[in-house]
């Protein structure tokens, strides 16, 4: 049985502050079971990893660099992360593919760093509303999918998040995600069918506690990575309960 997650995705926001607010909510409002995560922003894993150490809860990165060391001024390797007790690092978000143009294979060299130093990578694939429009969801996304390669994806997440639902409070609806979730999944399996049958793949898009619960419940989704909600801890409690209730169903 493929693990369900639901993953937090700070963006740039937070303070010491907010953050030890957020955290000690969330901490009192789950399950020891739930799988949970939280990506946080650089300066701020110092903070998460003692607030969260000794709990049930992970924590990651939004971002990664595809060289090791060296002179790279700004960047933050897979084994700085891997200090910090970071699991988690996401890879080729729609913000970072749009506005720091990075390409399919630059999101694969990351998506290989991170493995190497054993961080679990958050691979993100989606297309954009024009790109949808002219009926190019699944050579978009299959093509993102292409560039890291199934069988690397034995060791990863994967999260469909569609550009157009990303912030806008615009979600796919839960037949439109489990569309592409399938899609996914079964390219996956054209390749590998076990890599594919394990695959945890997560839907990200305005996902809220008021949607959360008939997004789960689609077969190929396996829980959510959550932007906006995940600032706020009564949503994002929320939404991990509807993945929760999911789960034992
Ligand atoms: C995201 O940034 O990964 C995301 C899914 O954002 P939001 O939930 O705010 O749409």
């Amino acid at each position: 049985m493929r693990a369900r997650w639901v993953a937090g995705n700070w963006k740039m926001n937070g303070s010491l502050r907010a953050n030890a607010a957020l955290l000690d909510a969330i901490k009192a409002g789950l399950e020891p079971t739930d799988n949970v995560a939280v990506c946080v922003p650089f300066p701020y894993l110092g903070q998460v990893s003692s607030v969260l150490a000794g709990s049930a809860i992970a924590w990651g990165a939004q971002n990664v660099s595809e060289h090791d060391s060296g002179a790279y001024t700004g960047e933050v390797s897979g084994a700085m992360l891997r200090e910090f007790g970071c699991r988690f690092a996401i890879v080729g978000h729609s913000e970072r593919r749009t506005l720091y143009g990075e390409s399919d294979e630059r999101v694969a060299a990351k998506f290989a760093a991170a493995r190497r130093a054993g961080l679990t990578p958050i691979l993100c694939v989606g297309e954009t509303l024009e790109q949808r429009e002219r009926g190019e969801t699944e050579r978009v996304v299959g093509r993102q999918l292409d560039a890291v390669g199934a069988s690397a994806l034995s060791e990863a997440v994967l999260a469909y998040e569609p550009v157009w639902a990303i912030g806008t409070g615009r979600n796919a609806t839960p037949q439109q995600a489990q569309e592409v979730h399938a899609f996914l999944r079964g390219r996956v399996a054209a390749r590998d069918r076990a890599v594919a049958g394990n695959l945890t793949i997560l839907y990200g898009g305005s996902v809220k506690a008021a949607n959360a619960k008939k997004l789960f419940a689609m077969p190929d989704i396996d829980g959510g990575l959550i932007g906006g909600a995940s600032l706020s801890a009564a949503e994002f409690i929320a939404i991990c309960a509807a993945a929760r209730r999911q789960r034992v169903s």
